[in-house]
């Protein structure tokens, strides 16, 4: 019998198998496409950055970051992530970066026109600008297979189009059923992303996770040269970036409702170029990429934090990112390695991210959510 049966191979789910592999357990991995990295995962944007307002937030993604340095199929690329910060939030940005300092990861804040030699933008409204200098991009899908190849060489075994369907409590241990029979072991880990709440629902409990479509657009071939930053216009939410010799540009739909809605809403192109237009008047002329764009799911909790630990007997949740998993997860599957090894995540205090804090009322507000 398994020690550990985790369900998902997206980012999360492949480096929790390797750290729990490498903690001498013998894990199985469920995941219920034919390959791996098929969710969220091979959606995402590929950022990372220290630049969240919750400590933990920070301390995830600056040791996940460290960690992408050093595998080669990251390809982390450090391109900055700059953050433009209108009047109205001056004061917020500056305790998240004080915050940001005492935890002592890398960011600077930068006046406009420094700001305006890394990426042109009409100044209206902003106070300032703050630089992340070790932010950037990975490859997510270079990553999850990187960690699935490790997990598989300490033993972990990987079973592809297996979903769970159902799992219970039987005598000290889980009992999952799959379309291929059932599997046991004494402790069962879910990092099922946007599909967590529905997963939940197989096994009688309510986890407040849910989908939110979310959308990135490309342009073609830019005919200039460029090399922006991850640039966030923080009045809007609107973001840009440099991919090859395209730009890569999004706005969160703060009215998409929560569902498995798939496909592209071109509805929502007009309200994100309203947007950048306004901030970044050079993307004028620019042509849309309508095959480049794509979209995927926000695995959204309703204080936009993950979900992380033990939820009850043998049962743990990692999930629910709300948009910035890719760079938490090397990190993730450290603590969640922990946890099951020690009965309790060691490195890091994960409890202001563990599910009772809804029961009990302490939900915590990020505001660096994009
Ligand atoms: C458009 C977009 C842009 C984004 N940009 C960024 C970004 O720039 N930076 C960043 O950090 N994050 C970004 N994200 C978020 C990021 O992609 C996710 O937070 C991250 O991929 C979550 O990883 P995961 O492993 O938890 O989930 P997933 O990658 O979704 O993996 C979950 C896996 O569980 C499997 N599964 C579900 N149900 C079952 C079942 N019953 N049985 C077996 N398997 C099951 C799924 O098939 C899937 O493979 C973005 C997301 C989107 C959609």
């Amino acid at each position: 019998m398994p020690d550990v049966l985790v369900v998902g191979a997206g980012i999360v789910g492949a480096a929790s198998a390797y750290r729990l592999a490498e903690a001498g357990l013998e894990v199985v991995v469920l995941e219920k496409e034919a390959t791996f990295a098929q969710g969220s995962t091979g959606k995402s944007a590929a950022g990372v950055r220290v630049q969240f307002s919750e400590p933990l937030n920070i301390l995830l993604s600056y040791h996940s970051i460290l960690e992408y340095q050093g595998i080669p199929e990251a390809a982390y690329r450090p391109i900055g992530y700059l953050f433009l910060v209108p009047e109205a939030l001056k004061e917020a940005q500056e305790e998240a970066l004080a915050t940001q300092r005492a935890l002592g990861v890398p960011v600077e804040r930068l006046t406009l026109r420094e700001a305006q030699s890394r990426v042109p933008f009409r100044e209206e409204g902003l106070a300032y600008a703050t630089f992340g200098p070790r932010d950037g991009v990975i490859d997510p899908h270079g990553v999850t297979g990187y960690y699935l190849r490790e997990a598989r060489r300490l033993g972990a075994r990987v079973r592809f189009s297996e979903p769970l369907l159902s799992a219970r409590r039987v005598k000290g241990v889980w009992r999952v059923g799959t379309p291929k029979g059932e599997l046991e072991a004494p402790f069962l880990l879910l990092c099922t992303g946007a599909w967590t709440g529905e997963v939940g629902k197989r096994l009688g409990l309510e986890i407040p996770i849910q989908p939110v479509r979310r959308m990135v657009f490309a342009t073609g071939p830019v005919p200039f040269s460029h090399a922006f930053p991850l640039t966030i216009d923080l009045a809007t939410g609107f973001y840009l970036r440099s991919e090859g010799p395209r730009v890569l540009l999004g706005r969160s739909n703060p009215d998409e409702p929560p569902g498995f809605r798939g496909g592209m809403d071109w509805g929502w192109l007009a309200p994100t170029l309203e947007a950048g237009l306004f901030r970044f008047p050079f993307l004028e002329g620019l042509a849309l990429d309508r095959k480049a764009s794509w979209w995927g799911y926000y695995e959204m909790t309703p204080d936009a934090n993950p979900i992380l630990g033990f939820v009850e007997e043998g049962l743990l949740v990692a999930a629910g990112f709300s948009g910035h998993g890719v760079q938490q997860a090397a990190m993730v599957g450290r603590l969640m390695a922990e946890e099951v090894a020690h009965g309790k995540a060691r490195s890091l205090d994960i409890s202001p991210f563990r599910l009772d804090r809804f029961r009990k009322g302490h939900l915590l507000k990020e505001r660096g959510i994009v």
